[in-house]
């Protein structure tokens, strides 16, 4: 019990042994009894009035009281402090948060589960060109109706941000899901980034078209010295020969990389058969390795289905360059197989083989350019430095993807990932 309690009973007993003893005094014990309860009961009211009252409008001046109810009203009073405190720093951390997304250069809008708008900073205003008042509560499918926009944000599918034109500007949005059922949507201007990539990608088309016709024309007048030179420069010329075709094939491959950065071409995609593009690398593989391995076909039954939208040329290139890789690198009488599965929403195309594999570490770089596990034994092999980039860059084309499964000494396994066409 608590000492405010403890008082108020010990206040209770003696008015009424108070009232009791005046009552039999004269002669009225009841009526002064019932006299005694009312008169409490009334105070209890009117005490019970002025904290309804205090509480509507809860202040720093708390009304004088006693016995119970000044404990009520220190503990109430305690708690109004407390909140007040904990509404003050929620209400300070809010206008911080509010005054850091301001100065963000990102443009940045919150959505409801509806997409719309529900705040927006300065840097959404400028690119999306909001309204402050007209524009809070709008749907923002409404106001950004670009078809490429306003189905990226129904798939509900964020994992990937989008790029679009956007009023002669080029975005670059994500849309992260938070709250319940809120979106934050952010986007910025990458207009100056693409056109450094785009001026990066001419530059180095332009300058390897521009090598490509004097290493043709240096190739074919070593083709011609080659037939007849005497023993002491053969060997020298035959080390020329090779630098030449090793150049020819880095700069062929460095404009075949110009060319897959450049947009896709949608109308040009065709259903492609990848059973089809199997058979044909296998074929063109077992040409160039001329009996040096085993090579093997893995196929599930021919009917099972393996159909890809894309371009044939560009599959057929990324395969067989798998299978250069294998040839490359793999020592003779290896094996490399070529494999296609498929199930319900993916058709599966790769090749494995017996050969040194990879280290883990240099996995998730192999896809860079000009960047080699092993860069002598590559340049040996006349290998670009490019053969991988490529394949990423035609698989990101097609939405496809790679996964490579090596173990150092135990062979490698790359594997493309292609979505089913229906
Ligand atoms: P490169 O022209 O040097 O082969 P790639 O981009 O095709 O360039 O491959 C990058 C590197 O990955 C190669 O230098 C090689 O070290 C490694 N690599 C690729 N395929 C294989 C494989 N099948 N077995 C072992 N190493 C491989």
């Amino acid at each position: 019990m608590t000492a405010g309690l403890r008082r108020e009973l010990i206040s209770l007993a003696l008015w009424l042994v108070f009232m009791l003893g005046t009552g039999w005094l004269v002669g009225q014990v009841v009526a002064f009894m019932l006299a005694a309860l009312a008169m409490w009961l009334s105070w209890y009211l009117y005490q019970i009035n002025r904290l309804l009252v205090w509480l509507g409008k809860p202040s720093r001046q708390v009304p004088e009281a006693r016995g119970v109810w000044d404990e009520v009203y220190y503990q109430l009073y305690n708690l109004y402090k407390r909140q007040r405190k904990a509404r003050k720093k929620l209400t300070s951390i809010l206008a911080r948060f509010q005054s850091s997304t301001e100065a963000l250069p990102y443009a940045t809008i919150v959505l409801d589960k509806n997409n719309r708008i529900e705040w927006f900073n300065p840097a959404a205003k400028n690119l999306f060109e909001l309204s402050s008042n007209a524009d809070i509560g709008q749907r923002i499918d409404n106001l950004v109706r670009l078809p490429v926009f306003v189905q990226y944000l129904n798939a509900r599918q964020y994992d990937e941000p989008l790029e679009f034109d956007y009023m002669q500007r080029k975005l670059r949005m994500n849309i992260t899901p938070y709250g319940s059922g809120q979106f934050l949507l952010t986007a910025r201007d990458v207009t100056s980034r693409r056109k450094l990539d785009d001026m990066r990608r001419d530059f180095i088309s332009n300058a390897s078209h521009e090598l490509r016709t004097p290493v043709t024309v240096i190739a074919g007048y070593l083709e011609a010295l080659s037939d007849n030179v005497d023993e002491a420069t053969r060997k020298p010329l035959q080390k020329i020969q090779q630098q030449t075709r090793r150049m020819q094939t880095i700069i062929d491959d460095l404009i075949e990389l110009a060319r897959l950065e450049s947009p896709v071409d949608e109308s040009g995609l065709d259903v492609v058969d990848a059973n089809a593009v199997l058979g044909d690398v296998y074929q063109e593989a077992a040409g160039i390795d001329q009996g040096r391995h085993r090579l093997d076909l893995r196929q599930q039954d021919s009917d099972a289905p393996s159909e890809i939208t894309g371009h044939y040329n560009e599959v057929r290139t990324a395969l067989l360059n798998l299978v250069t890789n294998a040839i490359r690198y793999t020592p003779e009488n290896g094996r490399i197989t070529l494999f296609l599965e498929s199930d319900e929403q993916t058709v599966m195309l790769g090749v494995e083989d017996n050969g040194p594999g990879i280290a883990y570490e240099h996995i998730p770089r192999l896809t860079e350019r000009f960047y080699r596990v092993d860069a002598g034994r590559s340049r040996e092999q006349g290998g670009s430095g490019l053969g991988l980039a490529i394949v990423k860059h035609i698989l990101d084309r097609h939405n496809a993807s790679l996964f490579v499964r090596s173990k150092s000494g135990k062979g490698s396994q790359f594997r493309c990932d292609f979505p089913r066409a229906h």
